[in-house]
């Protein structure tokens, strides 16, 4: 049954680990060291069709598992998650590139799902209403829908997962995890907990792949919904396909996030949590800082702040001792990213630091960025409206308050946005105003913890329910109203 022990990856369908019926294997290295980790199949439409088979006849069952009973499963997932923390952690750092404390933390926010969802028995419950009429009663109930999948993105292998099967299974569907094709290791080996904690045979799937394992799950008849989590372009397309095919859809997109400094902020600290906002995991996060939006007096200062953090980041690999930010995940990501220091310059922002061409010494193999500062980045250039998803940072000046939320609700993207400050009134103002979903007030990442919704809006999000928090249970049943009369 062993799949990571193993150099070629296998699914996970009906509590065994198959091979599929794939003939083409991606291979998977280290994004800082080049070392070759194994291979991950690209399972066609018929691995699918077999996951959904077995999700399917695992359902009948499932469903009629106490709640309390459901719980209990996950209450030992958890306590070998816990037990397994480094492993898993140093996983997502060996096959994503981000560094070792990063891992962990992302590692950590994804058992807080596992937490909430153990939480079932309460989270599930319905609600009653007497007399809704002389001698009649009506109650809802929330029931388990089918079969649910997930297809998650390659910068939180190990989180973004447990954003949703755990919820999931917990309301009694089950489920088929699609993980990306980039990262399959982690996702795998919690698979593999899963299966030591005794989730029963067919409740849990695994199907590796990409766009055409993808498409045969939007398509499938046997599937209830889909939860995504990947780029705008894809989780549009997952949206409108799944939608078309008559499923609940849930997709989570790109994002471009504006952090406003204004002039009364606390300098030092403020700089500080900006830099781990746009430098954190290499920039690869949907909620990582890209336009700092400076206000009036603060410009100048925070700009050369900014620049000289930046500067003294030390980029290496994530498993060494002292490294503050790790290489981007792939050579294709790293290309992409690069050409958007290219688009910057052409559009005529000024490059304050270049991250182009640097390297490190040990790994000459290593997908490396190295931190890039732009200033003068106007909202019409390339780099002021789409995602870079590296450690690019663009700085712009505005006069005040009213001029950085305009800006902001220009952008085609709505997941994030930090404002700094010391004023409770521009705070205020802001949350009040700017339309987007996740705020920060003098704190960088704006990440909700599991029982709080995740998700943005516009171009950032296709759907109505987000992920974890109550959202999560909506969207994962049904809620069935029964009206009585005796
Ligand atoms: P991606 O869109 O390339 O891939 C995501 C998933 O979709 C993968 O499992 C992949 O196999 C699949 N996929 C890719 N192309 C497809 C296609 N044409 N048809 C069907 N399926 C396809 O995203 P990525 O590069 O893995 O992840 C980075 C992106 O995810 C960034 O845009 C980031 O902002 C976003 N993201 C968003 C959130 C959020 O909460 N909104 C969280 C994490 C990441």
């Amino acid at each position: 049954m062993a799949t990571t022990t193993t150099t070629t990856l296998r699914n996970y369908v009906g509590g065994e680990w198959v091979r599929p019926s794939a003939t083409e294997y991606l291979d998977i290295t280290n994004p800082a060291t080049g070392e070759q980790l194994g291979q991950v199949p690209l399972s066609t439409p018929s691995d699918v069709d077999q996951a959904v088979a077995a999700a399917q006849h695992a359902f009948l069952t499932w469903r009629e598992v106490p709640p309390v009973v459901r719980a209990r499963y996950l209450f030992a997932f958890k306590a070998l998650l816990e037990e397994h923390f480094d492993e898993v952690s140093e996983t997502v750092t060996r096959e994503n590139g981000k560094i070792l404390s990063e891992s962990r933390g992302s590692v950590r926010r994804g058992i807080e799902n596992v937490e909430h969802a153990c939480g079932i028995p309460t989270l599930m419950m319905g609600r009653t209403l007497e007399d809704v009429a002389a001698g009649i009663d009506c109650e809802y109930i929330r029931q388990p829908l089918g079969v649910f999948a997930g297809v998650t993105p390659f910068n939180f292998p190990a989180m973004v997962p447990l954003w949703f099967w755990p919820y999931a299974i917990a309301t009694g569907n089950t489920f088929i995890l699609k993980p990306s094709e980039q990262v399959p290791f982690s996702p795998t080996r919690m698979i593999e907990l899963a299966h030591q904690a005794g989730i029963p045979p067919g409740v849990l799937n695994l199907v590796h792949g990409g766009k055409d394992a993808v498409n045969a799950l939007l398509a499938h008849p046997g599937i209830a919904g889909i939860s995504f989590v990947g780029s705008s372009p894809v989780a549009q397309h997952v949206y409108r396909e799944a939608a078309q095919h008559g499923k609940r859809v849930q997709a989570l997109g790109g994002a471009k996030n504006h952090i406003v400094v204004m002039p009364d902020a606390d300098l030092g600290r403020s700089v500080d949590n900006v830099t781990e906002s746009i430098f954190g995991c290499a920039g690869q996060r949907c909620l990582a800082g890209s336009v700092v939006v400076a206000a009036g007096k603060a410009y100048e200062p925070f700009r050369d702040g900014l620049l000289n953090a930046a500067s003294n980041l030390t980029l290496g690999n994530g498993m060494d001792e002292g490294v503050t930010m790790g290489p981007v995940v792939s050579q294709r990501h790293k290309e992409k990213v690069l050409s958007y220091v290219d688009a910057g310059e052409a559009d005529g922002a000024k490059l304050l630091l270049d991250g182009r061409g640097r390297t490190v010494d040990r790994y000459p193999e290593g997908h490396f960025v190295g931190p890039t500062v732009f200033d003068g980045v106007e909202p019409d250039m390339t780099i002021g409206q789409e995602e870079i998803f590296g450690p690019v940072a663009s700085v712009t000046n505005v006069r005040d308050l009213d001029e950085a939320v305009e800006m902001i609700q220009r952008s085609g993207f709505a997941n994030a946005t930090s404002i700094f400050t010391t004023s409770g009134r521009a705070a205020r103002e802001f949350r009040y105003r700017v339309g987007v979903s996740m705020i920060g007030v003098n704190i960088g990442v704006a990440a909700p913890m599991a029982f709080f919704p995740f998700g943005g809006t516009k171009g950032s999000f296709f759907g109505d329910l987000k992920a974890h928090g109550s959202d999560s249970i909506e969207f994962f049943t049904d809620k069935k109203v029964v009206i009585s009369r005796w």
